[in-house]
């Protein structure tokens, strides 16, 4: 459910971190990184500020978005959104696949529209070189500034600030973003159709959740990164797939360091993924429902070893997208295989039942007077009835719990960076 300011986004717990207000408003409002709560926007306490924080609403999708007119067909649409064809591949360019997340399919579809002319920029969020704990949202016109992006960041980052730039600009810039950051965009291109007109094609990683600051202190912890030593690179995915997760520092005398790499598996499940934010928690689309494309990892052909060579799972959402990646495989820049539709719940098995949980837990919320976000017509329900019995109670009652032990009805206020 929207509220009527994003200060009252933010406050519910109702906010993504995707920083379309941001983006809408640049100089009302700004992005601001918190260790605990995430990267939040701030509005300035003016009266220009206040009426940014209440149109901003228009362009954001974290109290809700709507289904309604996505274009659904079977059961496989109903549980997924829109699959109109479904492909496993890897980019072509052998640098791009090894340094990608998964198959650098991103990437590499990203390169694409810069050099087929779809579109004259891509907007993506790369590691701060200040700071590579950080995130920022740029906009890249070459290979090199798009491999600044590859290899996900299992951190907060907000893709959508860029909308500012793009709406102000002449130019035609595709998006890369999570579901959240891509439900944003779709919302904004809805609202305002000469922003529409500047974004060709939206692609979206799958998400199962975004990890905050205080995760990735943890992670350099375990890393072995002194905390007074000057952190030079942070990587969690890529070199292989799906790769390590791996630190390079310089020290007090000045010499560098690389840290040994952690797995995957270790990184997320015993680090990371504890700290994802709440709003994570409740979010109802983990696999990109508002994209043109949307790109996850195919876990049902598991890698071999830590840095196997990288394949990833590409799905079509629109006619535009699945336009764009036939003419990607036809050029020779990804080389990808068709797979039947349903493929999607084979490679992430858990993301059901997930979108089920979902609706129990946002139930638990309502029941005791918290906000939940809305998506209108998605059909969660149907999901929770499909769970059994104990997945259900579980997903009601591990909710209040959760809501308890963390004080989920106390307002988020958001203090800034520590370090
Ligand atoms: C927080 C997080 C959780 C994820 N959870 C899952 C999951 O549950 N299941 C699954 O299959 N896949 C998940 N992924 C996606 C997966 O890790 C790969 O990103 C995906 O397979 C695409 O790989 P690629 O090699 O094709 O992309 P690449 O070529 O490596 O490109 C990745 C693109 O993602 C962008 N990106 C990276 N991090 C972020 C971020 N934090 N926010 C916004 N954009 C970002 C980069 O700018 C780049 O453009 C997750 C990714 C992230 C960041
Ligand atoms: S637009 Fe994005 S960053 Fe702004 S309040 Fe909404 S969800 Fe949060
Ligand atoms: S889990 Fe959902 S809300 Fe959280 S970062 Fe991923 S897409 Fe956004």
């Amino acid at each position: 459910m929207s509220c009527a300011s994003i200060t009252e986004m933010v406050a519910r717990n109702l906010c993504t971190g995707c920083g379309a207000c941001a983006g809408a408003f640049p100089n009302h409002i700004k992005m601001v990184d918190d260790p605990v709560n995430g990267r939040r926007p701030v509005a300035a306490e003016t009266p220009q500020g206040r009426r940014a924080e209440k149109e901003a609403v228009a362009w954001c999708a974290g109290g809700d978005s709507d289904w309604r007119d996505l274009n659904r067909t079977d059961a496989i649409d109903r549980d997924w959104g829109p699959v109109l064809a479904a492909w496993e591949g890897w980019a072509q360019d052998d640098e791009i696949r090894h340094r990608g997340s998964s198959g650098g399919a991103v990437t590499a579809l990203a390169h694409f529209a810069l050099t087929s002319g779809t579109a004259n920029g891509v907007a993506h969020i790369a590691a701060r070189a200040d700071d590579p704990r950080l995130n920022e949202a740029v906009i890249s016109r070459n290979r090199a500034g798009l491999l600044r992006g590859a290899g996900s960041r299992y951190a907060q980052a907000s893709p959508a600030e860029s909308l500012g730039a793009i709406a102000q600009g002449n130019e035609k810039v595709a998006f890369v973003g999570k579901p959240c950051d891509v439900a944003s965009v779709h919302k904004a291109m809805r609202t305002d159709l000469s922003l529409a007109a500047k974004i060709p094609l939206t692609i979206a990683i799958f998400c199962a959740g975004a990890p905050n600051l205080v995760a990735t202190d943890r992670l350099l912890d375990r890393l072995g990164v002194p905390r007074d030593a000057r952190l030079v690179d942070l990587r969690y995915r890529g070199a292989g797939w799906p790769g390590l997760m791996q630190a390079e520092w310089v020290d007090r005398d000045g010499s560098q360091h690389h840290s040994t790499g952690i797995t995957y598996a270790e990184g997320w499940g015993r680090i990371l993924q504890s700290e994802r934010r709440w709003r994570c928690r409740v979010c109802a689309d983990h696999s990109g429902a508002f994209a043109d494309i949307s790109v996850g990892d195919p876990w049902h052909a598991p890698p071999n070893g830590e840095t196997d060579a990288g394949r990833s799972l590409i799905i079509a959402r629109t006619p535009r997208g699945r336009a764009f990646v036939v003419a990607a495989i036809r050029a020779g820049v990804l080389v990808a295989e068709a797979r039947p539709r349903d493929v999607i719940a084979a490679a992430q098995p858990n993301l059901k039942a997930t979108h089920g949980a979902v609706w129990g837990r946002r139930m638990a919320m309502r029941t005791i007077g918290l906000r939940a976000p809305r998506d209108r017509g998605q059909g969660l329900l149907r999901l929770w009835l499909g769970l059994p019995l104990k997945e259900k109670l579980q997903s009601v009652a591990g909710t209040w719990k959760r809501i308890w032990r963390e004080r989920l009805w106390r307002r988020v206020t958001i203090r800034g960076i520590a370090r």
